[in-house]
């Protein structure tokens, strides 16, 4: 059933709407610790309740019992494939072929410089790398990595130009198309949660002849993704926000099939080679995603984080989109209703088809506003510049959360409690 989040205007229509909801029941399959409000699973996902016993399966009878044996008795060193397969299918991604490995900044790297490296044979003469100004800062700092990295070592002069929005981009790709050789973006925003329309942006990459690279980050577990159908060349994501892996757990990185077999990066280590263990004393490909691994895997963080994926694994898509949309409306207006008087100013693309699953609201004193809701136990995240940010995963939030996270930021603002000296003290981490 369709939960129509617009009639929602008390606690008690909240309350029906959460026995309404068909995927009630996956919020029990995680640690939700009392009186908190957890509306950060787009930083770092909830624990799911079987993570601790596989987490010490690993540890104590595969480590602890059957040591370096594990890595063929207990499928260690198929691991990156393994989890990479079922990532596939949750990203649409049947038309090629994912690993789980590294960090999210590591595969932007060597998933870029394969891209490049592509372009280098087909079109050398494309030397312009497009991204977006408001990308995830390490994205842009791994551009400027790379393109530092080709020039002083291959002596090849990459450019990176930054575009702000769709119509930015088609003009970009309309001026100086026929330079650009990859385009890097981020398909659901960090901080304002717009979503690109990746079909047709993807569409208009190809048509100017460029390759793009989809950041899943903020999508991954959160909307329906078919890489396959967009027709996209890569994509790197990360597994510890809306796929609960665990702090840290390892990314993803996918190609499509017609780019695997002239992926090469520059990250040549020797799980990426065609046989490691024939410690051969030179690099040879391995096949498919496998070329994007480079040395020996975070075993402990990938067994671990595999229980979150199974669980997205069993979630209908369709379902977590409507369920994730409905909640965001809803947040939206109750927090307009509620808050008018208040200067809030919504971040988030209003338009449903054009946001992912979080929701940033300014306030002048944003820092100091989201402290005084964590010490009440109502958990968001603040991102400069002034940017209230919540999170709803579909599968453990509900609408009671989301009511009675209004009613706290409507006491944190007309009480001023924010004002407390204790509000405005920062950590190393925001
Ligand atoms: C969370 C996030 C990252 C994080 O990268 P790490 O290498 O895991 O630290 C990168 N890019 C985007 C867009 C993100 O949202």
């Amino acid at each position: 059933m369709t939960i129509d989040a617009s009639i929602l205007n008390d606690r008690e229509s909240c309350l029906a709407a959460d026995r309404a909801d068909e995927l009630a029941s996956f919020r029990y399959e995680f640690v939700l610790p009392e009186g908190v409000i957890y509306l950060d699973g787009n930083s770092l996902g909830a624990l799911p309740k079987a993570a601790p016993e596989r987490a010490r399966q690993v540890v104590e009878e595969e480590w602890g019992r059957d040591l370096i044996g594990s890595w063929n008795k207990n499928h260690w060193y198929s691991l990156p494939q393994r989890i990479g397969n079922k990532i596939t299918q949750l990203i649409g991604g049947i038309d090629g072929a994912c690993v789980a490995t590294d960090t999210t900044s590591i595969n932007i790297f060597k998933s870029l410089a394969a891209a490049l490296r592509i372009q280098q044979q087909d079109a050398p003469e494309r030397r312009v790398i497009v991204s977006e100004r408001e990308n995830f800062p390490t994205n842009l700092y791994m551009v400027e990595g790379l393109i530092k990295f080709l020039g002083e070592v291959e002596g090849s002069r990459y450019e990176l130009q930054l575009i702000e929005d769709e119509r930015s981009l088609t003009d970009m790709l309309a001026n100086r198309g026929n330079e650009v050789a990859a385009v890097l973006l981020t398909h659901v925003n960090y901080r304002t949660g717009q979503m690109w329309h990746m079909d047709r942006v993807t569409r208009e990459v190809h048509d100017a002849g460029a390759l793009i690279v989809w950041d899943l980050c903020h999508s991954a577990g959160a909307v329906p993704l078919n890489l396959s159908a967009s027709e996209a060349d890569f994509a790197v994501g990360c597994t510890y926000k809306y796929l609960n892996g665990g702090p840290g757990s390892p990314a993803f990185v996918w190609g499509a099939q017609r780019h695997l077999d002239r992926v090469e990066q520059p990250l040549t280590g020797w799980f990426g080679h065609r046989r490691p263990f024939d410690m051969a004393g030179s690099f040879e490909p391995g096949e498919g995603a496998n070329r994007f691994l480079v040395g020996t895997q975070p075993i402990l963080s990938m067994a671990t984080m595999e229980v979150g994926i199974d669980i997205a694994l069993r979630v209908d898509q369709g379902l977590l989109r409507q369920k994730s949309l409905a909640l965001t409306s809803l947040f939206i207006r109750l927090v307009e209703q509620q808050l008018a008087g208040h200067p809030l100013t919504l971040v988030t693309p209003r338009e449903p088809d054009k946001r992912g699953s979080h929701v940033s609201f300014r306030h002048p004193h944003g820092f100091a506003v989201m402290n005084a809701l964590i010490s009440r136990g109502v958990i968001g995240d603040y991102r400069e510049p002034e940017v209230l940010r919540f999170g709803f995963a579909p599968l453990y939030n509900t609408f009671t959360e989301v009511w009675d996270a209004v009613q706290q930021l409507r006491d944190v603002l007309e009480n001023e409690t924010w004002r407390e000296a204790q509000f405005a003290q920062r950590g190393a981490v925001t």
